[in-house]
């Protein structure tokens, strides 16, 4: 999108008035294959019958099915794989179809155009692309390409535009964060990544997500102890408990080893926020192996989790594997390890009940614009739980988002809180609200449809 805008492109969420139509797609499951398909399809209609000149595919579908896409959508006109982002003002303007397919060995950098689709206060750096991992139900790899590093200097710059941009929270992500800068001769990479991005001022919260279990190394855990700017927070996919099931996912370890890093973390990070989350119904996956799962869930007692249901790709490694557990099975498990969670996520969070906490405001709800949300350190963006504010006031003085304030917390459920503002803290003068960037005159324009709100990071 920034590459496109910066050639003088409109960008419009509305897929019906725009010339030229991208649809960026997933293909990890064959949920997320569908759903892009089903866009894919969505869109061509759009070509037909609408104002849509043009039709582009990009992301990771393409990486799987760059001739198929082209052959069985005819409206579709060029691919761009998850390597050729950098190609995709060509694909626009028609210079390229299809490119022979190729490992994608894209990286983005400091200086690489990009427009930000999340809220301002609250903006997601990639600091590494791909993974090295052989877990064999994950196809990651074959999509995305090998490990590779943004350079350190690159991303502390790019979180230094962006908190001078606004934004309160930073979330690191890439397939593979915790093995960040061993490609670069990096030893500890991602606690020196962290210290260094604890310094930038304007920043209420780094956090990174995704920790690889065998990854953590106690400097790490020391590194997130002892910076304040440092989200109390870890996100750890430990994917399943039973040595059987993750030697089958070429995973290795076991529960007794995970709940020990656990304690470790725990005493590392004061107060720390868990996160993870499991795969249920692998292959080979008996009911035993299940109730160790779910004991390891008890014994656990982590704040938030994950439960996917095994989905069968066809050219994962797990494939090939025999002994697949019917659906029925596989549901009935995750419904079963989520009873689990809800418990214990009940109870953590009635422990909050009538404290005041730090949060970070995000804004009127997506559910109900009546009511607004914010965030605690330990809730990261979009995947755990939130607060529901019930009175934004203060003193005559309402609540912006971004705004950092202190949250009465009234009531609790079983994911999310319910609480009240009593306190907004000082605005910094870069956090002040202040009116979005606005677009180029849109006489000179193409238009380009997204499907996300859009705002441009100058
Ligand atoms: S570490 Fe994550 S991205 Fe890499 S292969 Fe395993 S599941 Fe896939």
């Amino acid at each position: 999108m920034g590459i496109l805008a910066r050639e003088g492109y409109e960008l419009t969420p509305r897929a019906d008035e725009a010339e030229v139509l991208v649809v960026n797609t997933c293909s990890f499951i064959e949920p997320a294959q569908k759903e892009s398909v089903d866009a894919i399809l969505e869109m061509a209609e759009h070509k037909k019958f609408g104002a849509a000149k043009r039709l582009i595919v990009a992301g990771c579908l393409v990486e799987r099915f760059r001739e198929q896409i082209l052959e069985q959508v005819p409206e579709v006109d060029a691919v761009v794989g998850t390597g050729e982002v950098e190609r995709i003002l060509e694909a626009v303007q028609g210079g390229l179809r299809v490119l022979p397919a190729e490992p994608p060995a894209f990286l983005y950098h400091d200086l690489t155009p990009r427009i930000i689709t999340t809220p301002r206060h609250a903006a997601y750096i990639k600091i590494a692309e791909g993974c090295d991992h052989p877990c064999t139900f994950c196809i990651i790899p074959q999509l995305r390409g090998k490990f590779r590093s943004r350079r350190f200097e690159s991303v502390v710059r790019e979180a230094e535009n962006l908190a001078a941009g606004g934004a309160r929270e930073i979330t690191l992500i890439g397939q593979d964060t915790t093995s960040y800068g061993e490609d670069l001769g990096l030893r500890d990479g991602l606690a020196q990544l962290l210290a260094k991005l604890a310094k930038v001022e304007d920043l209420l919260w780094v956090r990174f997500l995704y920790a690889y279990p065998n990854r953590v190394t106690q400097k790490l855990l020391d590194t997130l102890g002892a910076h304040p700017r440092l989200a109390k927070y870890m996100d750890m996919p430990l994917q399943h408990a039973s040595r059987n099931v993750l030697a089958r996912m070429k995973r290795g370890s076991h529960g007794d080893a995970f709940l020990k890093l656990l304690e470790r973390i725990r005493a590392s990070i004061p107060g720390v926020s868990l996160r993870t989350s499991f795969i249920v119904g692998f292959p080979g996956e008996t009911e035993a192996d299940f109730v160790e799962l779910c004991d390891f869930v008890r014994a656990a007692n982590l704040d938030w989790m994950g439960v996917f249901e095994y989905s069968d790709v066809d050219n994962a490694g797990s494939h090939a594997l025999d002994e697949k557990i019917d659906a029925e099975t596989i549901t009935e498990r995750r419904n079963g390890l989520m009873a689990i969670q809800k418990k214990i996520s009940r109870e953590k969070l009635r422990a909050l009940k009538g404290r005041t906490e730090l949060a970070l405001v995000e804004g009127p709800s997506k559910d109900n614009p009546l009511v607004w949300e914010a965030r605690l350190e330990g809730m990261a963006p979009d995947i755990d739980g939130k607060i529901y504010l019930t009175d934004i006031e203060i003193g005559g003085e309402a609540a912006v988002a971004g705004d950092v304030v202190r949250v009465e917390i009234s009531r609790t459920d079983a994911y999310d809180l319910i609480g009240r503002v009593v306190e907004i803290l000082p605005r910094a003068v870069s956090r002040e609200p202040r009116a979005i960037q606005s677009m180029p005159p849109a006489e000179t324009l193409t238009r380009i449809a997204t499907g996300a709100p859009l705002r441009v990071l100058s």
